[in-house]
């Protein structure tokens, strides 16, 4: 569950949100800079506004547009990663799924699978998201598909179990799923229509079998065990149990699926846990430390740091500054120094909103998760 949401369970303002957001793209200070950094043929532009870097992402002016419509849309981020966006999905939640082209180990790493191709457009062709990768050229992949007939090999990372990140998959299940054995209760076949929110939304669970993968296990082709795709899997519960990250050393590109982005309501479902995801957000932003700190050792002429990437909304921004101005959020609301602006009943709990629209930071979550986190981190 990200930051949209379906109207059956939650009040979406998504749709305001995402006004807001392109505004803040194409204002006239606004200033259009293309990035060439070490190495990396990177395509995509960024627009630079009020200090900070915002990927162009689909559906924004200026956005290629494929003869073929599609329910998805995609954009180069680094020499072999794109972003796929489901831009209109019947969710409004607009997810981000992340696809790695690793050819020489003939392998597509694809970090989670978003809503399944459901649109509000009635024109769209194509809903599939493997169709979608496998069929329909790309500009900023010299007109090729990502995976022209599928010739390559799959394997699919769930960065949790929500329906918005998995939706998709039915149409990887010849291909190894992963997920994170931090919890493997929450990840039983009898548990997931309802962790997975499909049974508060009434939609059919999707079938697949994950094969669940400790902390710091790195990925590999799924042909051959010693091809690793050097991105490795961080366990980082908090928004869910299975909440994961995953970093790619190479790029020094940080996925976080659901932990948090901005512009769009942080959201903890019922099953989460604020006290783990500041254990969670402490853990990477050390490791982000770290790895900023071993390039800089490594002396290389053209500064790089970590990125981070998120479920929705946020991609390709500097991963500590995101990761330390959405703790010191965090750190305001259990303190009591944010407001509640707004209060509901969600899925049978008291539920609080934290922020408005437009801000950069905002929350939804039970109370009770605010509470025990003001209880057990000592600041009430
Ligand atoms: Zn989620």
């Amino acid at each position: 569950m990200g930051a949209g949401r379906s109207k059956e369970v939650l009040p979406s303002r998504v749709l305001s949100l995402t006004l807001i957001n392109l505004t803040m793209l194409w204002s006239p200070e606004a200033l259009l800079i293309s990035l060439v950094a070490c190495g990396f043929a990177i395509t995509s532009y960024f627009v630079y506004s009020s200090g900070q870097l915002f990927v162009q992402i689909p559906n924004t002016p200026g956005f290629t547009k494929h003869a073929v419509k599609a329910a998805f849309e995609a954009t180069r981020l680094t020499a072999s990663t794109f972003l796929i966006k489901e831009y209109d999905d019947i969710y409004s939640e607009h997810p981000h799924i992340y696809a790695k082209v690793v050819p020489e180990a003939n392998t597509v790493l694809l970090i989670d699978s978003g809503c399944g191709g459901a649109s509000n457009n009635s024109d769209i062709q194509i809903t599939s998201l493997r169709e979608f990768i496998e069929k329909v050229g790309l500009s900023d992949n010299e007109g090729k598909p990502l995976n022209e007939d599928g010739k390559m090999k799959y394997v699919v990372v769930t960065t949790h179990c929500h329906y918005d990140h998995i939706l998709g998959i039915e149409h990887f299940k010849d291909s190894p799923i992963l997920a994170s054995s931090h919890s493997p209760a929450f990840l039983k076949d009898s548990q997931l229509p309802e962790n997975s929110l499909c049974n508060a939304l009434g939609i059919k669970m999707p079938s697949y079998t994950p094969t669940l993968v400790p902390h710091l296990h790195v990925i590999s082709s799924p042909e051959d065990k010693d091809a690793l795709l050097d991105v490795t899997v961080l366990h980082t519960p908090g928004h869910t149990p299975d909440e994961l990250a995953l970093y790619d050393e190479n790029e020094m590109m940080l996925y976080v699926g659901d932990s948090l982005y901005e512009y769009e309501p942080i959201i903890f479902p019922k099953e989460g846990s604020i006290v783990e995801w500041f254990t969670s957000m402490d853990y990477l932003i050390s490791f982000v430390q770290r790895e900023n700190r071993l390039q800089h050792k490594r002396g290389e002429s053209c500064k790089r740091e970590v990125l981070i990437n998120a479920g929705h909304s946020t991609a390709v921004k500097p991963a500590l500054n995101v990761l330390l101005a959405a703790k010191a959020y965090m750190q305001d609301v259990i303190s009591g120094e944010e407001p509640v602006k707004e209060r509901m009943q969600m899925r049978g709990e008291e539920t609080v909103v934290y922020g408005e629209t437009g801000d950069r930071f905002s929350l939804r979550c039970p109370e009770r998760l605010v509470l025990e986190a003001a209880r057990r981190l000592g600041l009430v």
